[in-house]
């Protein structure tokens, strides 16, 4: 039994943050859709996204790198609620999925989040100092901002995207 939660935890989880991975994610997504369409609820996600994390790398080293992902993976599912799916998306990218939620609840977690991860994340240096980093979000809520897993995934993807071009650091609504 002990094996098979372990096999288990292996093919959902990701390795490094500890969080949900993507696969893992996408199957969640559709069944939360579904469930939100049939019980004509809102389902918020938030796709975020560590600005500027190739310069932590390049000038911290890789495994710098990687205690920021892992500092981030053990604080995200502290700040969602417990029927929330955090997931690590891809390399530097996360997503949130937040069943019930409404745009003004998506927008007001997202928002906490990334206060909390400009204030609270801290990663010790070898030299003595500590490595602070900004993340930027999209937000995008069914059913307003798209139908599907794919068209509200890719409306949160724009809105991240308008958070990097405004200068980073912030929370972004999808359009629409
Ligand atoms: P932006 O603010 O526009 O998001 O810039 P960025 O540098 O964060 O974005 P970019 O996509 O250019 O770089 C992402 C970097 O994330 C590059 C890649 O090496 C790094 N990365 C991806 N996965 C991992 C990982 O598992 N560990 C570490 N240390 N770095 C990773
Ligand atoms: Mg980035
Ligand atoms: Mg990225």
């Amino acid at each position: 039994l002990q094996l098979r939660e372990r096999l288990h935890h292996q093919s959902v989880r990701d390795q490094l943050t500890g969080l949900f991975n993507r696969r893992y994610m996408e199957e969640s997504l559709e069944r939360e859709l579904l469930r939100a369409e049939r019980h004509s609820l809102d389902l918020g996600i938030i796709m975020l996204d560590i600005d500027h994390f190739k310069k932590v790398n390049d000038t911290h080293g890789h495994d710098i790198g990687d205690r920021v992902l892992e500092s981030l993976g053990a604080m995200l599912p502290n700040l969602i609620r417990g029927e929330d799916i955090a997931c690590r998306y891809g390399g530097e990218e996360f997503i949130l999925i937040m069943p019930g939620a409404s745009i003004e609840d998506t927008m007001r977690r997202a928002e906490e989040i990334r206060r909390l991860i400009r204030t609270r994340i801290s990663v010790p240096l070898p030299d003595g100092g500590d490595l602070h980093i900004t993340a930027s979000s999209g937000v995008a809520v069914h059913p307003t901002h798209g139908a599907g897993a794919d068209g509200i995934v890719k409306a949160a993807d724009d809105a991240l995207y308008r958070s990097k071009r405004g200068g980073r650091d912030r929370v972004t609504l999808a359009e629409g």
